[in-house]
């Protein structure tokens, strides 16, 4: 298949200024209606008006890229079953054990997990059931070549997000994931900060080795985003000098979403954190994660799902956000706009 150039946007101001410029990530795709990163659930949430699809990235045995979120294959194959005594001693089968051949033999499902008694539990109970339909494992070069070519076809331009799963993982088995990423983004013809896509990851290490070396030993300049989770780790980013120095690697910061509004916020008193207006105010834009319509999923502040986003979006003012529900998203910014 032939390749696209770069898809180029014009460059906008640092952050969103209106409904219009908020941005819709479809989370593994829709992944709130179809087995995640499933090329299926990558069409429905392009067809559903996503801005961005998400991509999270692992490394086969073989140096093959694959779009998958866990290091292991346990939450939503069958993989226990077709491949007996492969499993390492935590009784986990990792991809990167697996060739790519081998990885395409699997079938795909809904994640779910063992009952001490062995039963298969649905994790999203009301979502697509357990091994109904035929998924499969694909590759990121897969998953590209769809994208662009549903970007010729339509004539849309959403944009891709993906990210760098478990660099340090990846490193202490001999793999240079990142490298392995841009390589491929730079022949899609992704390859400046114009480009339509964020480079995302959750290892400030990496993202700074990407940042001054490998980028510039490809001859790229790609947007990148800190991803950010609610621990100590993440401490020092969470001031306005924080993200000043984080703001010399990356374009945009990637929290989840407890970091921007506290949980224990209620109705009447609403507790939004400095994140937002910091990572502004030192040129960034903020995605949090991740927005879910299930059950247990909406925090007691907020009355449902469209409620918890015109928080986010409009009080908190955040730039986008990731979803499993993109098509709800997408139809509540429309309905502000
Ligand atoms: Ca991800």
């Amino acid at each position: 298949m032939g390749l696209i150039a770069g898809n180029v946007v014009p460059i906008g101001p640092a952050y969103a200024q209106g409904a219009a410029d908020k941005i819709v990530v479809a989370h593994r795709g829709a992944s709130g209606y179809l087995p995640e990163h499933t090329l299926p659930a990558v069409a429905m949430a392009y067809a559903m008006g996503a801005d961005f699809m998400e991509q999270d990235v692992v490394m086969t045995r073989d140096d093959q890229l694959i779009v998958w979120h866990d290091l292991t294959l346990d939450r939503n194959t069958d993989v226990r079953h077709q491949f007996p005594g492969r499993a390492r001693a935590d009784g986990r089968h990792y991809v990167v054990d697996f060739d790519l051949d081998e990885l395409r033999q699997l079938r795909v499902t809904e994640g779910y997990r063992l009952t001490a008694s062995g039963e298969e539990e649905q994790i999203y109970p009301q979502r697509f059931p357990l091994w109904q339909g035929n998924f499969r494992i694909h590759t990121f070069a897969e998953q590209l070549e769809m994208v662009q070519g549903m970007n010729r076809s339509s004539g849309q331009d959403t944009g891709i997000y993906p990210e760098i799963k478990s660099p340090a993982f990846h490193h202490d088995n001999g793999k240079d994931i990142s490298t392995a990423i841009i390589s491929e983004l730079k022949r899609f013809g992704y390859t400046s900060k114009d480009s339509n896509l964020f480079v995302q990851t959750f290892e400030f290490d990496e993202l700074k080795r990407v940042h001054d070396e490998v980028l510039p030993a490809l001859g790229v300049d790609l947007k990148l985003v800190q991803l950010m989770g609610d621990d100590e780790g993440y401490q020092w980013m969470l001031s306005a000098s924080g993200m000043r120095e984080l703001a010399q690697y990356a374009d945009g910061v990637g929290p989840e979403k407890g970091m921007i509004i506290n949980p224990a916020s209620t109705r009447d008193d609403l507790i939004i954190s400095s994140l937002v207006s910091d990572a502004h105010q030192a040129g960034m834009q903020v995605h949090p994660y991740t927005f879910r319509q299930d059950e247990g999923q909406i925090p007691g502040y907020a009355d449902d799902f469209e409620h918890m986003l015109e928080l986010f979006f409009f009080e908190a003012n955040v730039d986008g956000l990731f979803t499993d529900f993109p098509d709800r998203a997408v139809d509540f910014l429309r309905e502000h706009d």
